[in-house]
């Protein structure tokens, strides 16, 4: 696939939590349609990573650009921000109390500033577009894991975002529901959504991958296509880390 210009770009990026150092210098280019994904073992810093690129965790230095923009400190330009970085989480984060069709609804109106009537026509065209037109009317609770998570992935995809993060999206699911989630993305990335994914789904690192980032001791250790890095990885780290989970 084609990849376009920069959309997000993180320029020697350090992250404390106190004397923790989560990120350190980190350097990680995403262009336009491009999907990376990231894997490392478990406290490697890769929920941090995606959650100072939505602004959810601040940055002690470096820079980070989304679309050509800074990253916005506080007010309206954080809310838009966040509504062009569309991020879903391994706990889907639904609200509970609203329906389907609500959850898709809500931000459309308050953030997007959109009408009812059309926020609902968004709403249900992306319930379709994930399998679920038929489920508008329920509550989250009445869905399985994997619904559940594609509602999330709709309702971030409502917000007509830029880009896609995924923090390991389908490691709570069943195994018979992970497939499920895993087409959606596919086919996300088939349509050319620009995609950052953490995950330990090999296959979908392997096949929809643009891009392989490893990480490991907060530091982004390899970047590399995915041929590459499962041929032969540079680092004896990934290389020890794939031969405990393949
Ligand atoms: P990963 O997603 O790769 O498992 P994380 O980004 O969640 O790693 O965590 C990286 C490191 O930062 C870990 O050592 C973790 O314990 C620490 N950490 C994460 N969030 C916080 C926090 N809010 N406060 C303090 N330490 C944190
Ligand atoms: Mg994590």
């Amino acid at each position: 696939m084609a990849v376009g210009e920069p959309l997000i770009e993180l320029r020697n990026v350090n992250k404390y939590f106190g004397a923790l150092h989560v990120l350190q210098d980190i350097d990680l280019t995403v262009g336009r349609g491009e999907v990376v994904v990231v894997i490392g073992p478990s406290g490697s810093g890769k929920s941090t990573l995606c959650r100072t690129i939505n602004r959810l965790e601040t940055i002690q230095s470096g820079s980070i650009v989304v679309d050509g923009r800074p990253l916005p400190e506080e007010g309206r330009d954080l809310a838009r921000l966040r509504a062009e970085v569309g991020m879903v989480f391994q706990s889907f984060n639904l609200f509970a109390h609203r329906t389907v069709l609500d959850n898709l609804m809500l931000a459309q109106v308050k953030v997007r500033k959109r009408g009812k009537a059309e926020a609902q026509r968004r709403a249900r065209e992306l319930l379709d577009r994930v399998g679920l037109a038929d489920q508008a009317d329920k509550y989250p609770a009445q869905l399985s894991g994997g619904q559940q998570q594609r509602v999330a992935i709709a309702r971030a995809l409502a917000m007509d975002p830029k880009v896609m993060l995924f923090d390991e999206p389908t490691s709570a699911l069943d195994p018979e529901m992970i497939n499920e989630v895993l087409e959606v993305m596919r086919q996300l990335a088939r349509d050319g959504m620009t995609m950052a994914v953490v995950t330990h789904e090999m296959g979908f690192a392997r096949y929809a991958a643009n891009r392989v980032i490893f990480m490991d001791d907060d530091r982004i250790v390899e970047d590399r296509s995915p041929e590459e890095f499962f041929k032969a990885p540079e680092s004896a780290r990934a290389r020890d880390f794939l031969s405990k989970i393949l």
